[in-house]
């Protein structure tokens, strides 16, 4: 079920809504069946903490550019260009981060067309993103960018028609297109220094992020940090984190080490190199950093693309999502770790994470499959209703999956917007096909907690 914006409410969403908002007193009160628009603007303005004039306005209506972030706002935009993953986070101080800034090397026909379109490389694209995303700051910046795993769809993979570099070092593709353009002040990665787990990596994405890295340190005073699990205290709010004590940022997993969910403890969920044959050996998949964002009651989860559920024959150990869910706990929101393909979202992950709010970032026939579909639609896994939200479904996958006609949305940039305090979040459609920012839809508010 969705629940838009300028939908009345339900008395189950009011429900939701009183409970996390007034407890039972506040919910004895509701009314028996017929939405009161009166109590909804209440609920809202009292115990959510968002301001009356906006929620009775509905803010950023179909049609118009989506409104500028304001401070005590958590922003996560999900980028869609057609050629991999890249989200900017702007946290409620106005600190940024970029996850992931993939660009696809070879597109075939698998793959959605580029967005808006193919005149500019999606480096270019992202970069031109961000800078309106953070019009609100005169030096638009990147705090944090954080690589989720070393994989062409994230990092941006060289192809003969890249342009180089300006220092002539490297090729500029997805990540490095950005790094180029924007200032990054702490890249985190799961490989810094030795970038040697389980093997030296050196692909051709690889190679071309490392001589990125080496030239920015040298150059540009890049700051690198290899990401440690388990830890609270790598992500922060840099620009005024006395004024949010409620935002919080848990490393989760990366390199098979993940939090136990306890203080910042960690275990080894791979077993050691030499007692594993080297065709079982932890593939790039498998190493991807997972993290966990809360703000106040909201908390939002980001696997990169580990997989929950290994091809026949391959030991157990190769499900990262189970323990990773373990420690994660419940979440309002969360994206679909390796953008929903065959591999991912086991039940134990669904029924742990139990979100209000699922996105996927999609550019491929194979996102997602029917079995990881079916998964997450599951009332039986979990209850309660929820919405699934897609950057941009393949055709062909909508024809296999009929069900998918039940997506919230198919197209688009994807906007959590999370309200100053984290009790409650909308999602924002933006349209994708330009660069307008227009809005295409809004769905929410949701209840926190
Ligand atoms: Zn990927």
């Amino acid at each position: 079920m969705q629940i838009r914006i300028n939908d009345p409410p339900s008395r189950h969403n009011l429900l939701k809504l009183a409970t996390t908002a007034g407890g039972p007193a506040v919910a004895a009160h509701l009314p028996a069946a017929r939405p009161v628009q009166a109590a909804w603007s209440a609920f809202l303005c009292i115990g959510l903490l968002i301001p009356c004039a906006s929620a009775a306005r509905g803010e950023d209506p179909a049609g118009e550019p989506i409104s500028p972030w304001r401070a005590g706002m958590l922003d996560i935009h999900q980028i869609s260009t057609g050629r991999g993953n890249a989200a900017l986070y702007v946290f409620p101080d106005g600190t940024t981060m970029l996850v992931d800034a993939g660009e696809l090397p070879v597109k075939t026909p698998r793959h959605t067309p580029d967005r808006p379109d193919g005149t500019q490389p999606a480096g270019e694209r992202i970069v031109r993103y961000i800078r309106r995303a953070l019009a609100h700051d005169p030096r638009p910046a990147l705090d944090y960018a954080l690589v989720t795993h070393f994989h062409d769809d994230h990092i941006g993979g060289p192809a003969e028609n890249s342009p180089p570099a300006a220092c002539g070092a490297y090729r500029l593709t997805g990540l490095t297109f950005v790094g180029e353009k924007l200032k990054i002040g702490t890249l985190l990665d799961r490989g810094w220094p030795d970038y040697d787990y389980p093997r030296p990596l050196d692909d051709d994405a690889t190679k071309n992020y490392r001589a990125f890295v080496n030239w920015q340190i040298e150059h540009n005073a890049l700051k690198v940090e290899r990401f440690v699990p388990g830890r609270n205290d790598q992500v922060v709010l840099r620009r005024d984190a006395n004024k949010y004590p409620g935002f919080a940022f848990r490393n989760v997993g990366a390199n098979g080490e993940i939090w136990t969910g306890q203080g910042t403890s960690t275990q080894n969920h791979f077993p050691a190199l030499e007692t594993v044959p080297r065709p079982d050996w932890p593939h790039e998949n498998m190493c991807s950093i997972s993290f966990r964002l809360s703000y106040g009651e909201f908390d939002y989860f980001n696997g990169g693309d580990i997989p929950g559920v290994p091809p026949s024959g391959m030991p157990p150990w190769h499900d990262v999502e189970t323990p990773v869910a373990r420690a994660v706990g419940p979440v309002e929101a969360a994206i679909l770790d390796h953008h929903g393909y065959v591999d991912s979202q086991n039940e134990f992950l669904v029924a742990a994470l139990r979100p209000r709010v699922w996105t996927i970032s999609v550019w491929d026939s194979g996102h997602p499959t029917l079995s990881v579909w079916n998964r997450i639609r599951s009332t039986r896994i979990y209850p309660g209703p929820r919405d699934v939200f897609a950057t941009d479904l393949h055709h062909a996958t909508r024809l296999v999956i009929g069900g998918l006609d039940k997506l919230a949305s198919d197209s688009g940039h994807i906007v959590l917007r999370v309200a100053p305090g984290g009790g409650s979040f909308r999602v924002v459609i933006v349209d994708d096909t330009s660069e307008s920012c227009r809005v295409k839809n809004t769905f929410g508010p949701y209840p926190s907690g």
